[in-house]
């Protein structure tokens, strides 16, 4: 993975001031890099029977969809308000200013499946965890929680449920 992490760009102050925002558009661009996550990606879920991969939107629809076709698992969309066409069921949770909610669609995940969430990067864990409790009241098998990129320094991971294997390709 160090070829990835070389491959990811820093930008500072955005979506606001203080913030170093890890850009992961310049790794998906390069085609060695984009391989190297698929790969990387396939090898932390294969063998575990996993038949749904639930990307969160945005950017955790590429490394969704790519690890989903890797396992030969389908690719279900956790969207913002609005967005999704059919009957849904929603989520909201605490931003530092006001909240935000995501949705999933009702019938995206049955009692059988084997579930791997993603995300692009793993912050404060706000976004995981709300797609975490979407899901579960589907009541599947098991969820596994997987990040491209875990910024340890914000200790996300403390405020993801204890008993869920959480993965990420890529420590800052
Ligand atoms: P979280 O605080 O874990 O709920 O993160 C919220 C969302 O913003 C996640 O989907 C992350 O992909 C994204 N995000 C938060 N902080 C960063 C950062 N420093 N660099 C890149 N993406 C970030």
């Amino acid at each position: 993975m160090d070829y990835v992490k070389e491959c990811v760009r820093d930008v500072a102050d955005f979506p606001q001031k203080g913030v170093v925002f890890k850009d992961l558009t310049t790794a998906f661009k390069d085609a060695r890099a984009l391989r190297a996550i698929g790969n990387g990606l396939e090898e932390l879920y294969k063998g575990k029977g996993v038949t749904k991969v639930v990307g969160i939107e945005s950017r955790g629809f590429i490394g969704g969809a790519i690890l989903a076709d890797r396992l030969g698992a389908g690719f279900v969309p956790v969207r913002k308000p609005g967005k999704l066409p059919a009957d849904t069921i929603s989520e909201s949770y605490a931003k530092e200013y006001g909240t935000d909610t995501i949705e999933v669609h009702r019938d995206a995940i049955s009692e059988d499946d084997i579930v791997v969430l993603h995300d692009d990067v793993l912050a404060t864990g706000g976004t995981m965890m709300a797609a975490y409790k979407l899901i579960k009241s589907m009541n599947p098998k098991k969820i596994y929680i997987n990040f491209i990129i875990d910024l340890t320094m914000l200790g996300g991971r403390n405020n993801l449920p204890k008993d869920v294997e959480v993965t990420s390709l890529i420590e800052y």
